[in-house]
């Protein structure tokens, strides 16, 4: 529920959101079952509000009546979910269950990825297929947590401070003004 929440919202405001969210609505059967405004008046803040509380609510209800109540935990059950993509499936297979088809690659991990030559495509599908093919599994839930942090903190997507950067020796800067 919280990685349907976080698209287009920042990380922090979820967080803000989640635990009101929770408590008002426990688990899958209630999120399906909520009354249409109470729903989007908990999550309103986070953004395009009447959408995710539809997906939130499409995802509950498929969850209930075709899983009972329990979150799937294969790549193609999770992206029969309304609101779930591949970035959020992935997201929930490693961070959940510990069982990632591949590392998550958002808008950070995509623009690392090219900027340390890694991958040369934008599609986020491709990007993946290539830090896949890179890194052992057992690290791609680390790895992806390591790129958006290190994205949000030093390699900014304007402004990259490679001066102070712990990368700057093993990264050739693809892309990046000199
Ligand atoms: S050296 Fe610059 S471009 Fe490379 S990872 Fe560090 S901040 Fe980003």
């Amino acid at each position: 529920m919280a990685t349907i929440l976080s698209a287009q919202c920042t990380d922090a405001r979820v967080n803000l959101v989640t635990p009101e969210l929770f408590r008002r609505f426990p688990d899958a059967r209630s999120i399906a079952a909520s009354p249409r405004g109470a729903l989007e008046k908990v999550i309103r803040s986070t953004g395009f509000f009447n959408s995710k509380a539809k997906a939130l609510r499409g995802a509950s209800k498929a969850i209930v009546e075709k899983h009972g109540g329990e979150v799937p935990r294969t790549m193609e059950a999770l992206r029969a979910l309304p609101g779930v993509g591949r970035k959020t499936a992935n997201v929930v297979l490693g961070n959940a269950f510990g069982a990632p088809e591949g590392v998550v690659v958002d808008t950070h991990v995509g623009r690392l990825a090219r900027r340390l030559g890694w991958s040369r495509h934008s599609d986020p599908e491709k990007v993946e297929r290539d830090l896949n093919a890179l890194f052992p599994r057992e690290k791609w839930v680390f790895l992806g947590h390591a790129l958006i942090l290190h994205g949000r903190a030093v390699c900014a997507s304007r402004k990259p401070r490679c001066e102070t950067c712990t990368l700057s020796d093993l990264c050739p800067r693809e892309g990046v003004a000199p």
